[in-house]
């Protein structure tokens, strides 16, 4: 198999070398039920409670505010449904932003069909919300605010301390989708005022299929799962211990080398997105230049179909991703890409090149070079490309 350059690290990252090895044990040699009382139990009940202190540590919480979980939707799933069984007592209203991943969009979506109300904010050219117009949004009935933190498709890092006085200040419980931000942005969920967080080690080089809730301790919130008594009664079943361990490792390295990494990948992304706009035309840049995660690139390409982009990219072992759901099996452009205000036309043209800690400075070189050609020629093949230079 030929080399590839891996540009879609906002998709998964791999895992890490330190972290499968200290994963390894646990599925063969400790391999005990957390929940048996003899030694070999004991150990893996142990392994879990250091590494929820480890994923507490990291966010500022107490170790009995971190609940395991499937994946980063599972833990959206859970604090909005959750949040919103367990309080409709107090309220049915829900506030979101149009820009949410689909974790937490559809679940609002599905909460609407049986009896709640939700608003979704607009946001701004660069994805940010209004502050006032959220403010405003809140009314009596509000019961919950789930806002996320760093933009999956455009990188776009909202006001989530501001957002946070503001749910303190009406008593609404504050959920934030975390997943794309941890690892890359201090978070202090008490100096924050979030009450619920959600993560998923797969984003952070760790494996895939594990993830995390953080639920500030005296938020009414429903189980997820009956059953035993793991997870606080609140998520019953067997615990994964080996990508608990391995999460717990992923997410302790991340925060050893934040700064180190951040530094590194935006010189890395500076670099790319500088490169992109000096060398081809008709290029514009999505999400905001400054509030944006540190590996986040995302271009539209005017006149250029995202998917046969990504289809000549591949063909030369680069891995990005496109702005439209295509992938997904549908030709609609995504909803993050129309929320920001692009046209059809200009949201088909988007793609993501996000960047992690394994890409290097020549992988910039050689994405650029391959999409200049790229872009040149699926813009021969463009009628109105042909117009735009006629006019010229
Ligand atoms: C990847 C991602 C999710 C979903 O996480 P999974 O572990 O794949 O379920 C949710 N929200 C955001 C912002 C993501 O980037």
């Amino acid at each position: 198999m030929k080399k590839t350059i891996y540009m879609d690290n906002s998709a998964t990252t791999p895992v890490k070398k330190e972290v499968l090895d200290e994963m390894v044990p646990y599925f063969t040699e400790l391999y005990g039920n957390p929940s048996s009382i003899y030694e070999l139990g004991r150990k893996s009940k142990a392994a879990i409670e250091s590494s929820r202190e480890k994923i507490a540590n990291a966010i500022g919480a107490k170790s009995r505010e971190i609940f395991f979980t499937g994946s980063g939707s599972e833990a959206d799933n859970w604090a909005i449904k959750g949040v919103a069984y367990a309080n409709k007592n107090k309220g049915n209203h829900i506030i979101t932003t149009k820009t949410e991943h689909h974790a937490v969009l559809h679940t609002c979506q599905y909460l609407e069909k049986n009896g709640f109300e939700v608003t979704y904010l607009d946001v701004d050219e660069y994805g940010l919300i209004d502050l006032d117009e959220f403010k405003n949004s809140i009314k009596e009935n509000t019961i919950l605010v789930t806002i996320m933190f760093g933009n999956n498709e455009i990188g776009t890092i909202q006001p989530i301390e501001e957002i946070g006085r503001i749910t303190k200040e009406k008593g609404v419980y504050f959920h934030t989708d975390a997943v794309q931000a941890i690892g890359h942005v201090k978070i202090d969920v008490e100096a924050m005022n979030i009450d619920m967080l959600a993560m998923a080690a797969h984003k952070f080089y760790g494996p895939k299929g594990i993830g995390a809730l953080y639920i500030k301790q005296g938020t009414k919130i429903d189980a997820l799962i009956s059953g035993g008594a793991q997870e606080r009664r609140k998520r019953a079943g067997t615990e994964n211990v080996p990508y608990i361990v391995g999460m717990a490792k992923a997410i302790e390295i991340a925060y050893e080398e934040m700064e180190e990494s951040n530094v590194k990948l935006i010189a890395l992304r500076n670099k790319l997105m500088k490169k992109i706009e000096e060398n081809i035309p008709y290029v514009k840049l999505n999400g905001h230049p400054e509030k944006r995660l540190p590996g986040n690139v995302n271009f539209s390409f005017r006149f250029i179909e995202g998917e046969s982009l990504l289809l000549s990219l591949d063909m030369v072992g680069i891995a990005a991703s496109s702005g439209s759901a295509c992938t997904s099996g549908s030709l609609e452009p995504s909803h993050v890409m129309l929320a920001i205000g692009l046209s059809h036309e200009v949201a088909h043209g988007s793609l993501r090149l996000s960047l992690g800690d394994f890409n290097t400075e020549e992988e910039i070189d050689y994405v650029v070079e391959n999409l200049v050609t790229i872009v040149d020629r699926l813009r021969q093949m463009s009628p109105l490309y042909e117009k735009i230079k006629e006019e010229k």
